[in-house]
């Protein structure tokens, strides 16, 4: 039995080396999914059902989330619970670890990914936007982070950051969006630095995501963007295996958001007027 359970953790090795993972290293796993209701967060909470996971997933809309978790239950979850409310309700992060805790008593990954409203078009000048987009799209994630690392440390779990290109290099029409997200790299970066130090064995995985095909995100931009999205199913897999190999960042689509880095830092300006004339300014009505 000893050689056989050798074998496998030497299958597991290679399967992480090569990328690839082995779906056995979800199996009852304890694990939040935020923003879990539609697009890349429900597709993340299905992988993860047919992976055998303990879920609970969170968002605003309850009627979406009861489907959700009807539908994980199906595929295979080890279980699947739901707790709705708005991340722009500064109490609300902590009722959802709370959750996890007096269910579970326990976390093995947290999974960030929600985003609030936002309009893409020229800034309007309004604060208050920002403000509320930051208190969803970035502080959330943070005091989510705070109440759940008691329960990640003991695990040695790992913390997933769903962020975008917008949070690496700045395009038009999305400041208050791109804010929020140049954020979470700051933060999450600098915290992954002090955990290494500190020898807290938890890892940050930041998901840097070019442009998915979901409802929203299509409806937001599609007038205004050449480009064909990548498929959120695949997105969603990618960024769970990004975790699960506990991975600095993930690049999705990997070719086209790596190129794009690689010329924010060896043609800034160049990237920039490419970026600009990858737009249709014309269909951009200011409002
Ligand atoms: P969606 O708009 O499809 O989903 C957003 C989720 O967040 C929904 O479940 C929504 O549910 C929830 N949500 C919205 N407002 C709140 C709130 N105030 N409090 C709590 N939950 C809220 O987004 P995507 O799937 O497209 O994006 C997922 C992640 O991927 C985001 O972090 C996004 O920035 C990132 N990304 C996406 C890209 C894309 O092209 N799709 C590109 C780059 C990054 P409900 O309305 O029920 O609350």
């Amino acid at each position: 039995r000893q050689e056989f359970s050798i074998q496998s953790v030497n299958v597991s090795i290679t399967l992480c080396i090569l990328g690839f993972i082995d779906t056995e290293m979800l199996r009852g796993k304890r694990v939040i999914v935020t923003g879990a209701s539609s697009g890349i967060g429900e597709q993340m909470a299905y992988h993860l059902a047919r992976m055998e996971a303990h879920l609970l997933l969170t968002a605003r809309t309850e009627a979406k989330l009861q489907k959700v978790a009807k539908r994980c239950l199906e595929l295979g979850a080890a279980s699947a619970r739901y707790v709705s409310g708005s991340m722009e309700d500064t109490a609300f992060p902590e009722v959802v670890v709370k959750e996890a805790e007096n269910t579970w008593g326990g976390l093995d990954v947290l999974i960030l990914n929600h985003i609030g409203y936002t309009y893409f078009n020229y800034f309007n000048g309004d604060v208050e936007h920002i403000r509320k987009l930051l208190e969803i799209n970035f502080l959330s994630y943070v005091a989510m982070t705070v109440s759940a690392l008691p329960m990640l440390k003991e695990s040695e779990g790992s913390i997933v950051v769903v962020s975008s290109v917008a949070g690496k290099t700045a395009a038009p029409f999305s400041a208050p969006y791109s804010a929020t997200k140049f954020a979470l790299d700051g933060f999450f970066s600098s915290l992954r630095h002090e955990f290494i130090i500190d020898k807290v064995n938890v890892s940050i995985t930041l998901c840097i995501l070019g442009y998915i095909n979901t409802e929203n995100a299509v409806r937001a931009v599609s007038h205004a963007i050449q480009d064909t999205p990548a498929p959120k199913e695949e997105c969603a897999l990618e960024i769970i295996k990004s975790g699960v190999l506990r991975r600095r960042e993930l690049h999705y689509p990997s070719r086209a958001v790596g190129s794009l880095l690689l010329l924010r830092d060896i043609a800034p300006d160049f990237l920039d007027s490419l970026i600009r004339s990858s737009y249709k300014v014309e269909n951009i009505r200011r409002t």
